[in-house]
């Protein structure tokens, strides 16, 4: 059996998971990492992602998360990101207009060489397409 390890992930707004987990991956801006019991403490900073719990060996949650960090201790792992969403909790239609604004905004600051707020774009939509990518993982039929 494997060994559980605690763990916690919080935005602003609300306690998102708080309970034991065998595994955890998030996506950091250094690439994805999975979190086991017993991995070296360590802080590093959250991309954009999937959130991927498992509370016990035969359970897999998927989640989107949004920037923020994770924090590896001896007796927890804390994640703490922006905004965090069950695939059940996001709204589509909100995900594709946030989409079409950010390739919109996109186009025009790349006319402008507005390089000032492009990087609040890029993010903007990374945001939109990965809520929309968990979104579909879960949707009946999905590949
Ligand atoms: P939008 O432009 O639609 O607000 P955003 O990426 O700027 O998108 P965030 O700043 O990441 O939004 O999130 C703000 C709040 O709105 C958070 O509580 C987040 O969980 C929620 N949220 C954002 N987009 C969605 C969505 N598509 N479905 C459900 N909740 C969402």
């Amino acid at each position: 059996m494997a060994k559980t390890f605690n763990l916690m992930v919080l935005t602003p707004e609300r306690e998102f998971y708080k309970g034991e987990a065998v595994y955890v991956g998030v996506q950091t801006i250094a690439g994805s990492i999975g979190v086991l019991s017993g991995h070296i403490p360590m802080v590093s900073a959250l991309d954009v992602g999937a959130l991927v719990i498992k509370p016990d060996e035969h359970t897999t949650r998927t989640a989107f998360h949004s920037e923020g960090f994770i924090e590896v201790r001896p007796e927890c792992v804390y994640i703490l990101s922006q905004a965090c969403e069950w695939p059940e909790e996001i709204d589509e239609k909100r995900a594709l207009e946030a989409e079409q604004r950010a390739q919109e905004r996109l186009a025009q600051e790349r006319q402008g060489d507005d390089l000032g707020t492009m990087g609040h774009s890029k993010v903007a939509l990374m945001r939109a397409m990965t809520r929309r990518r968990i979104k579909s993982m879960s949707s009946p039929g999905s590949k």
